[in-house]
C-alpha cells in the first residue's frame, strides 16, 4: 500500500498537449489502404509498411533507435508438417486419431523428419509446475521420453469467481500458467517428447475449429540458434471427443481424471498407451523488421520507456462476398501504430523527457508475437533498465468512453499510474467483462511482461458517452464478430475518433509519467512476474 501511495504523490505532473488528430487519421488509413496488402511480414506490404514508419519517425524528428538503424531483422521460419495420424497402442485396441477432426500435431524442430516411437502417454493434469503457487503437476513423474497429455487454461477456471482467493490459479481469471505455450516449455525442462493439450471450447475461450484454422499448413516461428531443437520433438491439440476416447480405451475417466487434476495434491497418471507418429516438414526461412525510433532522455538516456504497437496483419486472406481479399487490419492494428507515431509526435512537441522513450513497432504479432519476443530475447535497451511501458493494439473508434479498463489488473505499480491518469479525464476504472480470455497474454506487451518489464495494456471501457447504454459493448461485438480479420476490417470515414483520443492522450501522460520519474514501478508482489523483475533488475549495470 505504501508503494502504491509513494507513486500517486510522487509523479511529475504533465501538461496535456493534445494528440494531432489529422495526421492519426492520415497515417492510419495509409498504412490500412489497399496498397499495403493487408501489411503480411515477407510481402511487398512489409517495405511500403516498413519505409513509410520510417520515414514518419524521420518526420517527427526521432533518432533511429537500433544503434543507428531503423529497424531491427527479426529472423523467422516457416515450417509446414504434413497432415500425420498419430498411432495410439496399448489400450483395448490399436487407434489411429485422424489429422483434423481428432488432433492436429506439428514439429518446430527445424528437421525433414521428427519421430515418437512408442512414446508412453502420461496424462499431467493441467501440465503446471508453479511453485510459488506450491503447485506442481509433475511431482512424482519421470516423463523423459514420454508424451504428456494435459488439460488446456489452469487448474480453476471453472471457479464461479476471480481473485487471488477464488482459488490456486486466482480462479476463473486465467493466469499466465494458463497459457498453453507455458505448457509446451514446461515439457520441455521435464525432459518429455510430446506434449498435446486436449481442447474444451469454454476454458480455451475458442472452438475447436481455430485449432484447425491456426496450427495447420505453413506455421511461421522466430529463427533460432538451436534451430528449434531445444523445443518438443511432438506438440499439438487433441479434440475433447478424440481424448475422450483415448483414456476409455486405457479404461480410464477423462472426467474423473479432469476431476482430479482440479485439486491440490494431484498427481499425474501413467494410462499404458503409447503413441507413435512420423512427421515431414517443409522448412523455408526469411526476415522480417521490426521498426524502432528514439526520443533520447535529457537527464538518464539509459532508462528506457517503451511504446510498442505491431504493424503487421494477416495479409491476402479469404475473399469476401464482393471478391475483397486484402485483410487490411484497419484497426488491428494500423490504428495503433498510427497512435504510436501521434504520441511520438505529440511528445516531441514538449519538453525532452528525463528518461528516453523508444517507440518500437514491431512485426509477426498475428504469427504469434514474433516481433516482440525476437526483441525480448535480443533487447535493443537492456531489459534491466527498461522502466516499463504501454502496448496498444486496436484502438476505440466508436466515441468517447466514461470509463478505463485495465487488462490483466491486479498485477503492477502501473496501474495506479493508469488509474490516476483516467480519473483525471473524469473517467472510472472498470473490471474486465471476460478475465477468464486472458487477454492480457494476447499481444506484444506479454512478451516484455514475461521478462520481467512491467506493461501496461488497457483500452476505454464502459459506456459511450452520448449513446445509449450498451452502445459500445454492441458495436465491440459486432467488430469481433463482423470484421476482426476479415476484409471488412477497413478505414472508415464514419469512425468517431473522440475514443482513441482519449487513450492516446492518456498513454502519453503514461509514457511521459514514467520517462519523468525516478523510481521503477515494480509487479506486485503476488505477481508472477515479480520474482523474474527482481532478478532481472539485479543485473542492471
Ligand atoms: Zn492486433
Amino acid at each position: 500500500m505504501k508503494t502504491l501511495l509513494s507513486l500517486i504523490l510522487l509523479s511529475t505532473a504533465v501538461p496535456a498537449a493534445a494528440i494531432p488528430i489529422e495526421q492519426l487519421k492520415t497515417d492510419t488509413k495509409v498504412l490500412a489502404s489497399d496498397a499495403f496488402e493487408g501489411r503480411e511480414p515477407g510481402s511487398p506490404g512489409e517495405t511500403k509498411t516498413i519505409d513509410y514508419l520510417v520515414k514518419r519517425m524521420t518526420e517527427i524528428g526521432l533518432k533511429p533507435g537500433n544503434n543507428g538503424q531503423w529497424t531491427q531483422d527479426v529472423p523467422t521460419v516457416s515450417i509446414t508438417t504434413a497432415p500425420t495420424p498419430l498411432q495410439i497402442a496399448g489400450g483395448k485396441a490399436p487407434m489411429t486419431l485422424a489429422y483434423g477432426p481428432d488432433q492436429v500435431v506439428w514439429t518446430k524442430r527445424q528437421t525433414a523428419e521428427q519421430a515418437l516411437v512408442n512414446s508412453p502417454i502420461v496424462f499431467i493434469g493441467y501440465g503446471i509446475n508453479a511453485p510459488d503457487r506450491d503447485w506442481n503437476d509433475y511431482e512424482g513423474m519421470d516423463v523423459r521420453g514420454k508424451t504428456v497429455v494435459m488439460l488446456v487454461n489452469d487448474a480453476d477456471w471453472w471457479a464461479p469467481t476471480s481473485g487471488k482467493d477464488a482459488g490456486p490459479f486466482n480462479g476463473k481469471e486465467q493466469t499466465y500458467y494458463g497459457r498453453y505455450i507455458l505448457k509446451f516449455e514446461e515439457a520441455v525442462r521435464q525432459g518429455a517428447a510430446a506434449a498435446i493439450i486436449i481442447h474444451q471450447e469454454v476454458p480455451a475461450a475458442w472452438p475447436y475449429s481455430v485449432v484447425t484454422s491456426t496450427w495447420t499448413g505453413p506455421q511461421v516461428d522466430l529463427d533460432s540458434p538451436d534451430k528449434g531443437m531445444g523445443r518438443l520433438a511432438v506438440e499439438g491439440w487433441l479434440s475433447l471427443d478424440a481424448a475422450k476416447r483415448l483414456f476409455a480405451s486405457a479404461g480410464l475417466d477423462l472426467l474423473a481424471l479432469e476431476k482430479a487434476a482440479g485439486q491440490r495434491g494431484f498427481r499425474a497418471v501413467e494410462t499404458g498407451l503409447t503413441a507413435s507418429t512420423k512427421l515431414e516438414n517443409t522448412i523455408a526461412r526469411s526476415n522480417s523488421k521490426n521498426v524502432v525510433g528514439i526520443i533520447p532522455g535529457a537527464k538518464r538516456p539509459d532508462e528506457t520507456v517503451l511504446v510498442t504497437a505491431h504493424w503487421d496483419h494477416i495479409g491476402r486472406c479469404t475473399p469476401d462476398a464482393s471478391g475483397d481479399d486484402i485483410c487490411n487490419g484497419a484497426l488491428d492494428d494500423a490504428i495503433g501504430t498510427a497512435g504510436l507515431l501521434a504520441i511520438a509526435a505529440d511528445v516531441m512537441k514538449g519538453p525532452r523527457p528525463e528518461r528516453s522513450i523508444a517507440f518500437l513497432a514491431v512485426t509477426g504479432e498475428e504469427a504469434g508475437l514474433l516481433g516482440s519476443e525476437y526483441y525480448a530475447r535480443n533487447p535493443v535497451f537492456p531489459l534491466a533498465k527498461t522502466v516499463g511501458g504501454v502496448n496498444m493494439d486496436v484502438l476505440n473508434v466508436f466515441g468517447k468512453m466514461d470509463g478505463f479498463t485495465i487488462i490483466g489488473a491486479g498485477q503492477s505499480e502501473l496501474e495506479a499510474i493508469a488509474t490516476r491518469l483516467a480519473t483525471a479525464q473524469g473517467r472510472r476504472i472498470l473490471p474486465e467483462d471476460t478475465p477468464q480470455n486472458g487477454f492480457y497474454f494476447r499481444s506484444d506487451h506479454f512478451s516484455l511482461a514475461r521478462r520481467g518489464v512491467p506493461m501496461l495494456f488497457g483500452r476505454g471501457g464502459g459506456e459511450v458517452i452520448g449513446k445509449p447504454p450498451g452502445f459500445g459493448l454492441a458495436a465491440q461485438a459486432n467488430y469481433v464478430a463482423k470484421q476482426y480479420h476479415t476484409p471488412s476490417d477497413e478505414y472508415s470515414d464514419d469512425w468517431d475518433w473522440a475514443g482513441a483520443l482519449q487513450d492516446l492522450d492518456m498513454f502519453r501522460d503514461f509514457s511521459l509519467d514514467l520517462a519523468n520519474r525516478k523510481d521503477w514501478p515494480n509487479w506486485l508482489p503476488s505477481s508472477e512476474f515479480r520474482a523474474i523483475r527482481d532478478a532481472s533488475r539485479k543485473t542492471a549495470p
